[in-house]
């Protein structure tokens, strides 16, 4: 198939607004949405670029724009300007009424125009009576792509050079860090009956940069482009290849870049690698799934949770624990025990999500098969955060909504604020570093790459390499220290406001007074935190609308412009 002129868009905005098309609890943000929900103004903000879009503009050979964040009058003004032969919409299964709206304007306007639906919403089974479409891009796209329009299949990968987010703030006040993205590879061989993505990419793995060598690039071209020297990973596993971590260890060292990283990974692969090398891969945050007690899942059987995330936070990274509630083995006595097991882990962060039969998943299949699955529940609720939509023996679609809401606000009382956790990480584990690095070099302690760890050679020696990390761990820690003020102000109870109060007296004898640079940042921080949370009172909540992205790729070459729009802030009614 020729395809003369291509569009990628994303689904239009609003976002997190209940309307035709849309719903509240679907933010588009990640730790708002799920994981640092209930949290008020103390939740990070942000929102994710649609990166596949990107990495599909960059990887074919035909003249290709891309919308990302686009209102309707951008989608609309772009079908109408110009002449696209074909047009993507990428989509998750709660957007798949935008889907719908956007693809019956095409056939309105652009009869000619092929409609091609990609992203995950394209699982539902209903596909074809619920979106008018020509073709369906399945699996890993690119691949898919290219062989649509014909083209060579193993041209090498080119990855897209991406801020990670956009529309950052942290108590309404603008987040300065930046962090760029990696995409190393796409889908789990795990295969976790639940899991849209494992099945997505057919319970394979599908690796975009395969050596270490390829990461490291990326992280310099971003480096170069962005200036950013910590990374968002997008893989689902990134310590399931080992190999290539390692090697991309080998290439920092080589070259003293001490790129920093978020990742995500199972249980049992973090274990196998041991906290000293991902401390020396400059893993600062990591997700990973322990799902539920029960240990259902072969990724943390016999891992020492609790100890596992102790001894990451002890090192400087941050643990998102994400866990399933409304799980088969539920009932109204098992579901707080698992609530209960989770915060205990006391990890920084805890997503709760709700057991959920997505399209395309074995669940889905199953519970399909069992008829189990409430076929009347609106599609813009059917993302894990609102109500469940099948037939549980143990609970009802409104009570999964008040335990699930309930799991959050107890690990808020309980843990407080998890950016005041983030800190504390932080702080720990620049400490951390400082002291075993002396104690190391006093001992003639080094590392050995081939065998992970450090080895005794007796012989006093320094590790230029750690020094560097040490100096990002350090920035990481800086970086939370004007906002503890405001912490302190909006404490939710006294628990919090006494880890506060420590968490400063750890700064202070780490760094010293606070420098009038950092005074100034407080005292920003806590006046943007006032004006939050005045907003926050009267509406309930703010919504802020990320910024249209509209980038054109003239084929297999280089980005030629890049046109944002004016920012767009929004505040819904309560
Ligand atoms: S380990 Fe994670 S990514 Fe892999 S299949 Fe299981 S839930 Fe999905």
């Amino acid at each position: 198939m020729t395809i003369e002129r291509l569009l990628l868009t994303g689904v239009f905005k609003p976002y997190g607004e209940t309307d035709e098309y849309g719903e509240a609890l679907c933010s588009m943000e990640l730790l708002y949405n799920q994981v640092t929900r209930e949290q008020g103004i103390h939740s990070p903000r942000s929102n994710n670029l649609s990166y596949g879009l990107y990495m599909l503009a960059e990887n074919i050979d035909v003249p290709t724009t891309v919308l990302d964040f686009p209102s309707w009058e951008d989608f609309t003004r772009e079908v109408d300007s110009a002449k696209y032969s074909h047009i993507g919409i990428s989509f998750i299964v709660p957007n798949v009424l935008k889907a719908r709206r956007m693809a019956e304007y095409i056939r309105a306007k652009s009869p000619r125009t092929k409609i091609i639906l990609g992203g995950h919403g394209t699982a539902i089974a209903e596909l074809d009576q619920l979106v008018d479409h020509d073709e369906v891009c399945r699996g890993e796209g690119v691949s898919w792509l290219r062989s649509y329009a014909g083209e060579e299949l193993d041209r090498p990968i080119k990855h897209p050079i991406l801020p990670s987010s956009v529309n950052s703030f942290i108590y309404g006040a603008p987040i300065l860090g930046k962090a760029g993205i990696l995409i190393p590879g796409v889908g789990c061989q795990n295969s976790c009956r639940f899991c849209a993505t494992s099945h997505k990419f057919d319970h394979k793995y599908t690796s975009f940069l395969p050596a270490g060598r390829d990461v490291f690039n990326v992280c310099r071209e971003s480096e170069r482009q962005l200036g950013v020297m910590d990374f968002g990973v997008l893989d689902e596993n990134f310590c399931k290849e080992p190999l290539r971590a390692r090697q991309l260890l080998d290439e920092m060292t080589l070259e003293h870049k001490a790129y920093t990283f978020s990742i995500f990974s199972s249980a049992d692969a973090v274990a196998r690698l041991g906290v000293d090398f991902l401390v020396r891969l400059g893993v600062n945050f990591i997700w990973i799934g322990v799902e539920s007690k029960a240990a259902l899942f072969e990724k943390t059987r016999g891992v020492d949770l609790p100890g596992l995330i102790r001894d990451l936070q002890e090192h400087g990274i941050t643990v998102l624990a994400s866990a399933i509630l409304f799980l088969e083995h539920h009932d109204k006595t098992t579901i707080l025990e698992d609530i209960d097991w989770a915060i205990d882990l006391e990890s920084d962060l805890l997503q709760f999500m709700q057991f959920s039969p997505m399209p395309g998943t074995r669940l889905h299949a199953d519970y399909e098969a069992q008829g189990k699955i409430r076929h009347d529940y609106p599609w813009p609720r059917r993302h894990g955060q609102d109500t469940i939509w099948f037939d549980h023996p143990h609970f009802t679609p409104e009570e999964s909504s008040d335990y699930l809401r309930e799991a959050f606000e107890k690990k808020y009382q309980a843990g407080g604020p998890g950016v005041l956790n983030m800190a504390v990480t932080a702080i720990r584990g620049y400490l951390t570093a400082k002291r075993e690095i002396a104690e190391r070099s006093a001992r003639g302690v080094t590392w050995d790459p081939s065998r992970l760890r450090y080895v005794a050679q007796g012989i006093p020696a320094s590790d230029d390499f750690m020094m560097l990390r040490l100096e990002a761990l350090r920035q990481n820690a800086l970086k939370f220290r004007p906002a503890l003020a405001t912490m302190l102000r909006y404490a939710p109870n006294q628990m919090a406001a006494n880890k506060t109060a420590k968490t400063i007296e750890l700064y202070n004898d780490a760094f010293g007074k606070t420098g009038l640079l950092d005074q100034g940042r407080s005292v920003l921080v806590r006046g943007a935190a006032y004006l939050e949370n005045r907003r926050v009172k009267k509406h309930g909540r703010v919504m802020r609308q990320p910024k249209l992205i509209r980038r054109e790729y003239p084929g297999r070459s280089q980005t030629v412009t890049t046109q944002l729009q004016p920012a767009q802030l929004k505040e819904p009614a309560a």
